[in-house]
């Protein structure tokens, strides 16, 4: 059975608060890299390294979510999920639901990755569902945007972000619980981040997309920052006013440039 929510009245179950200050926060998404001894490596020194202010999540690849939930029990590390389903349950063989996610534990989940959208063809709405049974789920998502390099040089970047919010935006209630990773595709896996500059300007035309809708929760949401963060351009990025954090893919698979990068988002 395949259930859509196609209205912004779907269940909420995790509003954000308002008046709290948001949230900083570097994820690592380890994509389909690392293993058990890389879990029981990091786990522990997250663990001890993880501060108030600054929130840390491990995103590994799924058949390691078990073992980074026993291992982060009762740390400061949160941990997710790198993709969902848009679907609550059914004949879907490789997948998993947010129900099952949170289930397990997971507070966050990433959706919309530029990866998926590109070799899985997820589009827009399909992002945008996920994200909803997310939220319907409790489960935090991460919701990637991104333009490519033909859509910069074409003067298209603000159009195509625009676009890919406005689907998650369709499904998304006011004060729903989200955070926003903005990820330049031309950025990803590159060693070619985009200027603090640049990515300032683009959280803040997000931010301003995320206002028309509701200006105090825009100031609530989260949007962080992917693409090449690495342990010597992270400060300079997270300095910026309106970028609250890093999408951390190869350079969170070292331990070591992990706590460099987590440590520069206490700001
Ligand atoms: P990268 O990946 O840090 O390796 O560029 C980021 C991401 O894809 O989330």
């Amino acid at each position: 059975m395949q259930i859509t929510i196609d209205s912004p009245d779907a269940t909420i179950s995790c509003p954000v608060n308002l008046a709290a200050p948001r949230a900083r926060m570097v994820v690592a998404n380890w994509k389909m890299f690392g293993n058990l001894a890389l879990c029981r490596e990091s786990l522990p020194r997250l663990s001890a390294a993880a501060m108030d202010g600054v929130e840390l999540v491990v995103c590994p690849p799924a058949p390691y979510l078990g073992e980074v939930g026993r291992l982060a029990v009762r740390s400061g590390v949160h941990y997710g999920a790198q993709d969902v389903a848009e679907v609550t349950h059914g004949a879907r063989t490789g997948e998993w639901s947010a129900d099952m996610l949170a289930e397990l534990g997971c507070r966050y989940a990433i959706v919309g990755h530029s990866e998926r959208r590109d070799r899985h063809r997820e589009c827009n709405q399909t992002v945008a569902v996920k994200a909803a049974m997310c939220i319907a789920a409790g489960v935090i998502p991460i919701v990637c945007v991104g333009e490519m390099m033909s859509d910069r040089e074409s003067g298209q970047t603000e159009a195509v972000l625009a676009e890919q919010l406005s689907a998650i935006l369709r499904l998304m209630k006011k004060n729903a619980m989200f955070v926003l990773a903005y990820e330049p595709v031309w950025a990803i896996g590159t060693g070619l981040a985009a200027t603090p500059a640049m990515a300032q300007d683009v959280h803040v035309f997000l931010r301003r997309q995320l206002g028309l809708f509701s200006p105090a929760w825009a100031e609530s949401v989260t949007i962080l920052y992917g693409g090449s963060v690495k342990a010597d351009n992270a400060a300079s990025l997270f300095a910026m006013p309106d970028i609250d954090g890093g999408l951390v893919g190869g350079a969170s698979l070292n331990v070591d440039d992990l706590l460099t990068i987590y440590r520069a988002a206490n700001i």
